[in-house]
């Protein structure tokens, strides 16, 4: 799989030690600041585009040996929360696997299926990555153009939920993005409990 073109889309791909699955090509949001809304379907040499949404089977069956990776990470090129039920058996397939579990979300879970997803989540997956993107609902909307109402607030909630449920909850945020203020997310994040990490554009992975 190391050696997938752009030809073969992948269910999973390899970055630095941890592995990434790619159950997910849908959003709710249409961030400009992503590869996929530009039309690029590529994540360093692998193409993410799904031709279909895979099944929880299929993804297992595909899956190396897990004891040489340090962590899977959820991510891939959609919201892997919009297929909680095939993310959590595989999350959980994962730690039966003894390794560590990662979500890479944007923090809409909550909102997208009407009730608190935490703690089915927080079951199976030790470290929760949420995107914030931006200090403030104006600059959340210009950047990644949510479809569902309340979305920014929604993130918000999702974090403060989400601090105590996970063994760790990291916040993120791109620095290089118009009206962006890097400082005053690490506030949100920190205020919320959690941990701020920051990102720079075109910098995936
Ligand atoms: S939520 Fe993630 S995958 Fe979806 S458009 Fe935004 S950056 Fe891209």
């Amino acid at each position: 799989m190391k050696s997938e073109t752009m030809k073969q889309p992948v269910l999973w791909y390899e970055i630095r030690g941890s592995l990434y699955l790619n159950i997910s090509d849908r959003c709710t949001l249409v961030c400009q600041f992503c590869p996929k809304t530009h039309g690029d379907p590529q994540v360093h040499q692998y193409n993410l585009a799904l031709q279909k949404q895979p099944k929880s089977q299929e993804v297992i069956a595909s899956l190396p040996d897990l004891s040489q990776y340090q962590e899977v990470v959820f991510c891939g090129f959609g919201e892997p929360t919009l297929r909680l039920k095939p993310l959590i058996e595989i999350a959980r397939y994962c730690k039966e696997q003894g390794v560590k579990t990662r979500l890479n979300t944007d923090g809409l879970g909550c909102l997208v299926h009407k009730r608190n997803i935490i703690p089915e989540l927080s079951e199976v997956i030790d470290t929760v990555s949420v995107s914030l993107n931006a200090q403030n609902e104006a600059i959340y909307k210009r950047h990644c153009h949510p479809q569902l109402s309340n979305a920014y607030s929604a993130v918000k909630e999702f974090i403060k939920h989400s601090v105590g449920a996970f063994k760790a909850v990291r916040v993120t945020a791109i620095d290089g993005l118009a009206g962006v203020d890097i400082k005053e997310c690490k506030k949100i994040a920190e205020n919320l409990g959690a941990e701020f990490v920051c990102r720079y554009l075109d910098k995936v992975g």
